[in-house]
């Protein structure tokens, strides 16, 4: 028998909490809500979730500062929920560490649909590490450890936030192979529908500004292909 999963919502539109608290109580999840930055911190400190439901304006500070602080204390996987596409892409420009990005409004179906993914994911990366795996990728001077999920160019480690590394992993698994971004969003993100192909290629943007913009080639209208030296 499965625990039951925590997920923290953290968002001071009262109905949107409220709506957002309901789906996730109906799916089996116990969800703790939080109205501010330093409610949020402190509920993830008193009971660690398993998954974050992020609003980036929060009053008391932002759902960046709250990103930040609960991600030095602990990984968690986390959902930032944005009110515009351009906040997202400023958000992934800043590395603040959420794995995932959607926009108001949004549907309760895609919202329950984004958790799950996050926490399948999670579990994922969990097994991979404590797994026996080939343990690191070389291709040129892209070095890629896959247990210890650090990525070095030319000898300079990158920081990669969990979701950068996997989109990382998986473009490094087909090297100088077109992959569609339809492909990377099912694969990486684990999402059945194409509604979300701009995530990707924010995450695309994230990986060029840490690890150089001539690694990663986009095919306009297919997706993207990791060039790297043989
Ligand atoms: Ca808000």
């Amino acid at each position: 028998m499965e625990t039951q999963r925590r997920v923290l919502v953290v968002e001071d539109e009262r109905t949107i909490a409220d709506a957002v608290a309901a789906r996730l109580r109906a799916e089996g999840f116990t969800v703790e809500v939080a109205g501010d930055g330093p409610a949020a911190v402190e509920a993830a400190r008193r009971t660690p979730p398993d998954a974050i439901v992020l609003d980036v304006m929060l009053p008391g500070f932002d759902g960046l500062e709250v990103c930040r602080r609960i991600q030095a204390e602990r990984p968690v996987p986390i959902l930032m929920l944005t009110a515009r596409d351009d906040e997202t892409d400023l958000l992934v420009g800043l590395a603040v560490g959420a794995d995932d990005y959607m926009v108001k409004p949004f549907s309760m179906r895609e919202l329950s649909a984004r958790v799950h993914a996050l926490l399948r994911r999670a579990a994922k990366a969990d097994m991979s590490t404590t797994a026996k795996k080939p343990s690191a990728i070389k291709l040129g001077d892209l070095e890629i450890n896959q247990a210890e999920r650090r990525v070095t160019r030319a000898g300079v480690e990158a920081h990669l936030t969990p979701t950068e590394f996997d989109l990382l992993a998986h473009l490094a698994a087909h090297p100088r192979t077109v992959l569609p971004r339809e492909r990377l969003l099912a694969d990486v993100w684990g999402w059945a529908d194409a509604s979300g192909t701009r995530t990707v290629d924010s995450h695309i943007k994230g990986l060029r500004r840490k690890l150089g913009s001539d690694l990663i080639r986009t095919v306009h209208g297919v997706g993207y292909a990791l060039e790297v030296e043989r």
